[in-house]
């Protein structure tokens, strides 16, 4: 049983708990409600008291590319073109391997879980080291693999990459924490015939299919070039919008665009800090929300935000909306809270499992330690959660009931040999 100040269930009520717990058995959550109902109903063989605390679902970084990590730093105030042809791409050539993608994704999860992030959706090189540190270190993780038709460290070409892919999917398909899915990088680095291939795959396997769509203006006027239309309503042609398409970015959309991927029940992931950092443009979050799409929150890599801090990207995301939607009632706290946990879930076909606190599901779950000088006084736990510094203020951190990280320490990861390997690395 975890007793603490505040429980935040998300569902089925967004309203916070005072003085509540949680209990879980076998890895799940087997009740949630006020402290002194449950203390009535259950003799726990552990108990954990959080006095000041607020507790709620673990987050869900819905894009990500961890071993980029350590690329963090390495390209500075450069717009996306720039930043990949110039920057990324030619550095990547150098020092993409196994190796740097076991240390990068190690560090990225250290990070991740101390900022509060459970659940973590990737996209890049050596998907199966990427696998191994999440199965080793306890985190829950979409790993995509990467579809490109040209040559990359890990595969010659788009057929070893798929027959890798699903050899791959093959090792986890009976994992409960970890899936595999599709990273089709973008629409400009696919021919339309690989796009078909990996759809037909995907929807084989019913396994989810999660895109780089319209980053930036560029890249969209570059689709008019090529395929004389927007890259969405080039998909759309192809088939490939659908509700298992993650698309990540979605910064410059026309309102027929947004009916197209609210119509097909697209996910859309929206990675503000990244987006804003390369002059990408700004994800309208206030119209594909009023057009019924569901919304997810992503950091992208550390080489284009530099944290891999959700509550960060709440925060910004909040006002961006408020910008955006020219009203301050928009990127309300209790939607923006939702985004990060239940929607994020969703987006990644996970809602059944995580996202929120309620009997039944997985115990995925943090705590905030809302102590600090920048949180007193207290009035409105999800309000702090969202508008203060909460990333930095995450305290504890359980995937699957087990503990993984606590006041500064990991449980599963070997803080002073990971800066050891890290600094090695660089
Ligand atoms: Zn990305």
């Amino acid at each position: 049983m975890i007793r603490s100040r505040w429980c935040l269930p998300i569902a089925p009520s967004s309203q916070p708990i005072e003085q509540g717990a949680v209990v879980i058995a076998d890895g799940r959550i087997l009740a949630v409600g006020p402290a002194t109902e449950l203390a009535g109903r259950f003799q726990p063989k552990a108990l954990v008291e959080l006095d000041n605390h607020v507790l709620l679902p673990g987050l869900v970084n819905a894009h990500c590319h961890a071993a980029m990590s350590l690329l963090r730093g390495a390209a500075e105030d450069l717009e996306l073109q720039a930043w990949l042809t110039e920057a990324i791409w030619p550095l990547e050539r150098r020092v993409v391997s196994g190796e740097m993608v076991r240390i990068g994704t190690d560090l990225a999860i250290a990070e991740m879980l101390s900022r509060g992030i459970t659940c973590f959706a990737d996209m890049y090189f050596f998907p199966e080291e990427a696998a191994a540190c999440a199965a080793r270190t306890g985190v829950r993780a979409q790993i995509a693999f990467p579809i490109i038709d040209s040559a990359n460290a890990w595969c010659a070409n788009l057929s070893e990459g798929l027959h890798k892919g699903l050899k791959l999917h093959d090792a986890y398909r009976n994992d409960a924490r970890i899936g595999i899915a599709f990273g089709a990088h973008s629409a400009y680095m696919l021919s339309e015939e690989s796009l078909r291939k990996t759809l037909m795959y995907a929807e084989e396997l019913g396994r989810p299919i999660q895109i780089h769509l319209h980053e930036n203006a560029a890249e969209v006027e570059e689709a008019f070039k090529r395929v004389g239309r927007s890259w969405i309503t080039h998909l759309a042609e192809i088939g490939l919008l659908n509700p298992s398409l993650q698309a990540v970015h979605m910064t410059q959309l026309t309102d027929a665009e947004i009916e197209l991927v609210a119509g097909h029940g697209v996910q859309v992931v929206h990675c503000p800090h990244s987006n804003l950092k390369l002059a990408s443009g700004i994800c309208p979050l206030p119209r594909l929300r009023r057009a019924g799409v569901n919304m997810a929150l992503g950091t992208d890599g550390a080489a284009s935000n530099n944290a891999l801090d959700l509550f960060a990207e709440v925060r910004l995301a909040a006002l961006l909306a408020k910008h955006e939607g020219g009203s301050a009632a928009e990127g309300a706290v209790a939607d923006m809270l939702r985004m990060a946990t239940l929607d994020g879930a969703k987006a990644l076909g996970l809602d059944h499992e995580i996202g929120s606190l309620e009997a039944g599901k997985q115990a995925d779950l943090i705590a905030v330690d809302l102590s600090g000088p920048s949180f007193l006084p207290v009035r409105d736990p999800a309000a702090a959660l969202v508008h203060g510094p909460a990333g930095g203020a995450v305290s504890h951190v359980w995937v699957a009931g087990r503990r993984l990280y606590a006041e500064g320490e990991w449980d599963t990861i070997d803080m002073a040999d990971l800066r050891g390997r890290v600094q090695g690395f660089a």
